[in-house]
């Protein structure tokens, strides 16, 4: 028998590996059941290699914190989209599974903040390494600067793997013929906002931690730390909100206002602690004051946009008025979306194969069993920290897993 995997990333290459150690474990010879890996690019894993800055978050622990431990309470907000899907294939290949693996295979892992899991070297290429030592050992054909671009190309495999990544520029679906009825329209998820507002790009290098995020009149709102860039916002609270309102971002053409609480805290509490700051520093300047523990460039930038001509005042002569200006500016700032940011970050795929067409303990296309869908081409996507790998991983598994059972279920040859 005979595999094809349309794509050398990260669900490719686990899905090709864990193929063969399946039949070798069922005392089966492996080379019985060639395997092919076909690549567009000139090297394989190029996306992994980039992936967390260089170090790859290859999964999490997700064991979430509580809200006070400033983490999440369910997969829902870790998978905007495919949640219920996940949560169900985690029976078959769970995170645990995968670190698990991972140790197994010769990669030490560590845990950081908010249980990410990167590999004790820091380095991608420890996974990159690991990979291509157990495709050579199990004889994996991986064919480079190959692009399949129909399906004549593959059709004489016994089964069929699309392992191609996000669909956003992949036109491969169309190519194999696969209906467009099964495509949730791919869009972007995981980027910055581009906001203009020179006072505020002029603090580019900034983070705000504690700021609240939403979009006016929807759901969509998240707490967190916030980066100011030389182009308008980022960091875990932008890219989280990005992925959160990926399609109401996608609909509004990315051009949208952003209300923004830099304090997370309401109007009332706000004006108690200046109204505490008059009382103890009143014969300090406010722009040396800072009550809200603000960056000092950043408390100025407030200043200046709300009491331009009362810069040097003292506490004791900051009116009522000028108070609720600028307790309004720090708790109900707004900003006009103008786009996203381009630049690839974390960048990650919304959309892709719809998983009603996919039998997720397989992962085989209901409506053509010979073919089956892994990693970022279903409509599968998660915020930063990991998550999208540990989807690369266990679809692939689940592949590999029910191709080895079809095998097995073969008369040996
Ligand atoms: C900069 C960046 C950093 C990231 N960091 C992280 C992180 O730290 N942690 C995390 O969990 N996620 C991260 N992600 C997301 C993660 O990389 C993806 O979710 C993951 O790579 C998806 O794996 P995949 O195998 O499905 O797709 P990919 O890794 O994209 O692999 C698909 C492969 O298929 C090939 N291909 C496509 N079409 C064809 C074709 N027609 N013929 C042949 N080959 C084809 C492509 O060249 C590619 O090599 C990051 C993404 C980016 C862009």
């Amino acid at each position: 028998m005979n595999t094809a995997i349309i794509g050398g990333g990260a669900a490719g290459l686990f899905l090709a590996i864990n193929l063969k150690e399946l039949i070798i474990k069922s005392g089966r010879n492996a080379k019985t059941m060639q395997v092919t890996v076909f690549e567009k690019n000139d090297k394989i894993l190029s996306k992994l290699e980039i992936s967390g800055g260089g170090r790859c978050n290859c999964t999490n622990t997700f064991e979430f914190a509580n809200k006070n431990g400033s983490f999440f309470d369910d997969l829902a907000q870790v998978y905007p989209r495919g949640h219920r899907s996940v949560k169900k294939m985690f029976h078959i290949f769970s995170p645990k599974d995968a670190f698990k693996w991972f140790e197994t295979h010769g990669v030490k892992l560590k845990i950081e903040d908010n249980g990410r899991v990167f590999p004790q070297s820091d380095d991608s290429h420890t996974i990159i390494n690991v990979f291509k030592h157990y495709a050579a050992l199990y004889d994996i054909d991986i064919r480079l600067n190959d692009s399949i671009n129909s399906l004549s190309r593959v059709e004489h495999f016994d089964f069929i793997c699309v392992a191609c990544g996000g669909l956003l520029h992949n036109n491969l679906l169309s190519l194999l013929k696969v209906e467009d009825s099964i495509i949730v329209k791919p869009i972007p998820s995981l980027f910055a906002f581009n906001v203009e507002d020179s006072g505020l790009r002029a603090l580019s290098g900034t983070t705000l931690n504690g700021v609240t995020l939403m979009f006016p009149k929807t759901k969509f709102k998240v707490s967190d730390s916030v980066l100011i860039t030389h182009k308008g916002l980022s960091g875990p609270a932008v890219l989280r909100l990005s992925s959160y309102a990926a399609v109401f971002l996608n609909e509004a053409n990315y051009n949208t206002p952003l209300l923004v609480n830099w304090i997370g805290r309401n109007n009332e509490d706000a004006t108690a602690t200046v109204n505490h700051c008059k009382i103890l520093h009143a014969n300090k300047m406010i722009m040396n004051i800072n009550p809200f523990a603000l960056p000092q460039r950043f408390w100025e930038y407030i200043l200046v946009r709300v009491v331009p001509n009362r810069l040097n005042i003292r506490y004791k002569d900051l009116t009522e008025k000028e108070i609720s200006r600028i307790v309004d500016a720090v708790c109900n700032d707004k900003y006009l979306i103008k786009s996203r940011s381009n630049n690839k970050e974390e960048f990650v795929t919304c959309g892709g194969v719809d998983l009603s067409c996919i039998d997720i303990n397989t992962m085989r296309l209901k409506a053509d069993k010979r073919l089956f869908f892994v990693g970022e081409a279903l409509n599968i996507d998660g915020i930063t920290g990991g998550y999208n790998f540990q989807v690369a991983w266990t679809t692939a598994f689940i592949a590999a897993q029910e191709i080895c059972n079809i095998y097995l279920s073969n008369p040996v040859q």
